[in-house]
Formats: C-alpha cells, sequence, structure tokens
C-alpha cells in the first residue's frame, strides 16, 4: 500500500532511543537521559529581543524562499571569517535546520546509484538521505585510525560511480576532529577525483583544546567550488528547536536547492530568520562562552569519572559534546550465557541495571560503541557517569 521508499527507512536510531528513555520514566522509573544531541542551555538574550521584536513587528508572512537578503548577508560575513576568504549572499540558502540543508544537497547533487562515502561511525541521517535521494552509502571504517578515515581507504573505496564524500568535524557520534593534514588529503582527492565535499560542521563551536576546528575551505581554498558547508544554530547557540541552519555552496547548488526548498518548506521560520539576524548584526560573546564553558566543564568532569572505567578506554572527545565509549574490550570479555553482546545489549543493561539511557552504536552502523551526551545538567550528569561506570566495571 505505502510507496517502496518508505522501506528504505528505518526510524533513527537516536530518536528511538530518546522514546525508550521517555517511555521508561513514564513508568515511574528514575532515569538519567544521556541520549540527547542537544544542550541543556537558556535562549541566547540576543536571540530572544530578536524574536520578541519581530512579533512585536507583526511580522507574520513568507520571506524568499532561501532567507531574508539581510540574514543571507550576515551569513555571508559569519562564513567569511570562518573560511578566511569573501562568501557572498548568493552562495547561501537559509534552511530549516542543517538536516534541510544535507537533504538539499543529497537531492540537488545526487542521481540514482551514485555512491557516496560515509566515515563510520555514522550520524545516522546522512545514508538515510541519500538513499532517499537514489544514492547509495559506502561506508568507511575509522576505528583502527582513532575515528578518522584514512586517505587509503578513503581511495580504495572509490569506484566510477562515486559522486561525493561526507566530512563531519567534529564527528557526532565520535567527537573525533579532523586535523588540517586529513581535511588537506582529502579535499585533494577530492580534486583529482571529481568528487563533491558535503561538510557537515554543525558541532564547529565545541572543539576542545587543544584542538581545532578548520572549515575545510580555509585549509583548501582551490576545493571550494565542490565544497558544500552544512551548519546550523541548533547546537552552536543550543536552539534544536528553532530549526535554523544553512547550505553554503556553488551558486548553481544554491539555485538548485532554492527551486527544492520552493516546493517542499518554502522559508525558514520568520520569526527565527530574525532573531538570528539579530543575533548575528549584536553578537552574543558573553552567551557563546558561558555555553562553551558549560560544555568545557561538563566535558571535564565526565571524562574525570569516566577515567574510572576498567574496560574501557577514555573517550577522546576532541569536539562536540558526546563521549563515544568503544567497547571492544568489554564486549570481548563479556560473553553471558556463551553468546557474542554488542553495543545494544549493553544499551539495554546499562536502562535496566543502571536506569541511564544511551544510543547504542548501532544507529551509528557500529555494532561496539555506545554515544553519551554531556550537553545536561552537571549534576545529572555526574549521578549518570558515576553509575554507568559502576555498572560497566561489574561486567570485567
Ligand atoms: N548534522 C549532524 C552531524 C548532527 O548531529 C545533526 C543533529 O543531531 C544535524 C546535522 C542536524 O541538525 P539540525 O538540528 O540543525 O537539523
Amino acid at each position: 500500500m505505502l510507496a517502496q521508499r518508505t522501506a528504505l527507512l528505518n526510524p533513527s536510531g537516536t530518536a528511538a532511543a530518546r522514546a525508550t528513555a521517555k517511555a521508561a520514566a513514564a513508568k515511574g522509573e528514575e532515569i538519567i537521559d544521556l541520549t540527547a544531541g542537544e544542550i541543556w542551555a537558556d535562549i541566547a538574550p540576543s536571540v530572544r529581543e530578536g524574536a520578541i521584536a519581530a512579533i512585536s513587528r507583526n511580522l507574520n508572512r513568507y520571506t524568499d524562499t532561501i532567507g531574508l537578503m539581510e540574514l543571507r548577508h550576515a551569513l555571508a560575513c559569519k562564513i567569511s571569517a570562518e573560511a578566511t576568504q569573501p562568501w557572498s549572499a548568493d552562495e547561501i540558502a537559509v534552511t530549516s535546520g542543517a538536516k534541510q540543508a544535507l537533504f538539499n544537497a543529497a537531492m540537488a547533487l545526487l542521481n540514482p546509484g551514485d555512491e557516496v562515502l560515509i566515515p563510520a561511525p555514522y550520524w545516522t541521517t546522512f545514508p538515510a538521505q541519500i538513499v532517499v535521494a537514489g544514492g547509495k552509502p559506502v561506508f568507511i571504517e575509522t576505528r583502527h585510525n582513532n575515528f578518522v578515515p584514512r586517505l587509503t581507504d578513503l581511495v580504495a573505496a572509490i569506484t566510477s560511480k562515486t559522486k561525493a564524500i561526507v566530512v563531519n568535524t567534529p564527528n557526532n557520534p565520535t567527537g573525533s576532529i579532523y586535523d588540517r593534514d586529513i581535511l588537506a588529503g582529502i579535499a585533494k582527492l577530492a580534486i583529482d577525483r571529481d568528487l563533491w565535499i558535503i561538510f557537515d560542521e554543525c558541532y564547529g563551536a565545541f572543539a576542545h583544546a587543544p584542538h581545532t576546528h578548520h572549515p575545510i575551505v580555509s585549509v583548501a581554498p582551490q576545493a571550494r567550488d565542490r565544497t558544500l558547508i552544512v551548519n546550523s544554530f541548533s547546537k552552536s547557540l543550543a536552539l534544536t528547536g528553532w530549526r535554523i541552519g544553512y547550505l553554503a555552496g556553488p551558486k548553481a547548488v544554491i539555485s538548485a536547492a532554492k527551486t527544492l526548498q520552493s516546493h517542499t518548506t518554502s522559508n525558514p521560520n520568520v520569526i527565527a530568520q530574525h532573531a538570528l539576524l539579530h543575533y548575528l548584526e549584536r553578537g552574543d560573546p558573553a552567551f557563546q562562552l558561558q555555553l562553551q564553558n558549560h560544555v568545557a566543564n561538563a566535558r571535564a568532569r565526565g571524562l574525570s569519572i569516566l577515567s574510572g572505567l576498567t574496560s574501557v578506554p577514555s573517550p577522546a572527545a576532541q569536539g562536540g559534546f558526546y563521549f563515544y565509549l568503544d567497547l571492544t574490550e568489554l564486549l570481548r570479555r563479556t560473553n553471558r550465557n556463551g553468546r557474542e553482546f554488542n553495543a545494544d545489549d549493553v544499551v539495554n543493561a546499562l536502562l535496566t541495571d543502571a536506569g541511564i539511557a544511551t544510543v547504542s552504536g548501532t544507529a551509528f552502523g557500529d555494532p561496539a560503541g555506545v554515544r553519551l551526551s554531556y550537553g545536561i545538567d552537571l549534576e545529572l550528569l555526574d549521578k549518570g557517569l558515576q553509575r554507568l561506570t559502576a555498572t560497566l566495571n561489574t561486567w570485567n
């Protein structure tokens, strides 16, 4: 009865983990939820002011499909500063979050059967959108190289059908940050083999010293005409519910994305657009610093608790706000009832035995990892990670 494409997709694994946590909490169980892909924080004062002013001005109508021209100009200034080279408004489309920017990119670039390289573990939506667009995800294992792809592995996976590579740094779920060398190598490979680069830098605001986030176009300006930058304010300003992000790239792609968006969602929410414009014009350095300090603090406290794990190495957590636990050794040692355990079993046991909700690596194409978000309240984080450490240590 339903279209075949509905069978191509599974529900988002991260959303399912969140729902399981909520269901357990609704039954009265005390659950500490470490599944969130968002930071618990207030709204930035400048964003709040901009939104209230827009409502007071009765701004209730459609805007240009890919956003207010003033906002696109302001985003061009932001990207120019980050990429250390000039960008213009006609190279930018405002979208309803980064998810729409990625979807527009997949729909604008891919023909049926085109292959897209995705380093694994990967954020679950990348392959899902590629499949909907008719493409074929090709996964590149990264565990053996601290969750950063090796150029040789990328080269080995390229075929005559390869059209693009997804680069997500800082990475969700692994927290790895790609350094300048690997970014330069990927850019050169893309140029040599005529590939697009889909560069998702949604977590770029959270790079933990000594690691630094580098936009790929700042490292390799010569790859700019084949790079699509995807970003949003969901993570950097803790505005997940406002649904505002952007796609930046060559004018032809932006124009195709505009046509597509004109037949799907039209413009992103007008109040969110004005709020972000106000934020970009006014700046809110105090809020940003506070948010970054909050995340840095949570990371430090979390790493100190997780250092007590006996069969799980401390996660690198170079960027973003996730700890990604590598369970390879724990799973090797744990062989209850003579059967092979994987990350799903660990996640289920953590929920039932310790009252902690986490996301299994299987949601990210990896049966040997678990993702823990540290974007939550610090006291809850402490309690959750202490329970997790105590529980996993009994498995040795
Ligand atoms: N890209 C990555 C790597 C993400 O982790 C997420 C959300 O979790 C997104 C994009 C989507 O962000 P948005 O909420 O702006 O659509």
